[in-house]
């Protein structure tokens, strides 16, 4: 199998996240599955910009560093451009001359081969999402649910994470006290990662929420967040008919935390969320 030169841990520093190139490649990965070799930047901004803003957590929506900065990885190239160009292009520049992107020749070799780039996209995934956004992900840039062939194997977790937060919040929802069962199997409530585990959060049950499938995905997504005294908190535009019923009628009521009082969130990994995630 072919290997891909690609570190993308390297985007991340740290426990911060960056977003911005993964979505753009995700973005145009799956255009050139579908034959695409060039995507101009008056076709791509807009589309790219949605896909920060709906996925990105809390980064800013600028297409136009990706577009420019993924040279440096060795497998994008800008037309119009200087191979030894460093910095960033000014949105008014772009739209002028509307540069064309494309894969270098030998990254389009390597993604050719279709185990690479499945395996390729689910990394890039695992790496920068967290697991609740990767099928809203795939739909939005249009690539398939991962194949039966594929064999990247994904992270370890840690087998006792999952148990042990649940246990600990007595299997319902920290917020909404969700907890319905078939007889004795326990449905749709979860253990979340506050800090996501591909972004240095550990599986230890104080990062970790029982959460109902509904508010660990606005959890997430960054449409919720907790304040430091673990208050809920909103972001501006989530709206729809059920805000009151999700969301508002929980705020002011803290969370329902473990009894034992040692396994509660910490504080430090509540403020990633809010940092990395939250839309505000
Ligand atoms: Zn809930």
């Amino acid at each position: 199998m072919p290997h891909i030169p690609l570190n993308l841990k390297t985007y991340k520093s740290g426990s911060t996240r960056a977003p911005h190139k993964p979505l753009l490649l995700l973005y145009a990965l799956s255009r050139w599955k579908g034959g695409q070799k060039e995507f101009p930047w008056l076709d791509l901004r807009e589309d790219v910009k949605d896909l920060i803003a709906q996925f990105g957590g809390s980064a800013g929506a600028n297409p136009q560093y990706p577009f420019v900065r993924l040279r440096t990885d060795g497998i994008w190239q800008v037309s119009d451009l200087d191979t030894d160009f460093k910095g960033d292009m000014k949105i008014s520049e772009l739209n002028r001359l509307n540069n064309r992107g494309s894969f270098t020749a030998e990254f389009e070799a390597q993604i050719s081969d279709s185990q690479a780039f499945a395996d390729l996209v689910q990394n890039l995934l695992d790496e920068h999402f967290s697991e609740t956004l990767h099928e809203d992900i795939r739909l939005a840039v249009g690539l398939q649910e991962p194949s039966a062939l594929s064999t990247y194997t994904r992270r370890q977790r840690n087998p006792y994470f999952r148990q042990a937060v649940l246990d600990a919040y007595q299997y319902q929802c920290a917020i909404c006290g969700y907890n319905l069962r078939y007889r004795n199997t326990l449905i749709g409530v979860e253990a979340a990662h506050i800090q996501w585990h591909n972004s240095q959060g550990p599986d230890e049950v104080d990062n970790g929420l029982a959460l109902c499938s509904i508010h660990h995905k606005l959890l997430d997504y960054g449409a919720i967040g907790f304040d430091h005294n673990r208050e809920l908190l909103i972001a501006s535009g989530v709206n729809g008919a059920d805000l009151d019923f999700w969301l508002h009628r929980h705020k002011g009521r803290g969370l329902q935390l473990p009894s034992n009082g040692v396994s509660e969130p910490r504080p430090e990994y509540l403020q990633w969320q809010r940092r990395e995630v939250f839309k505000g």
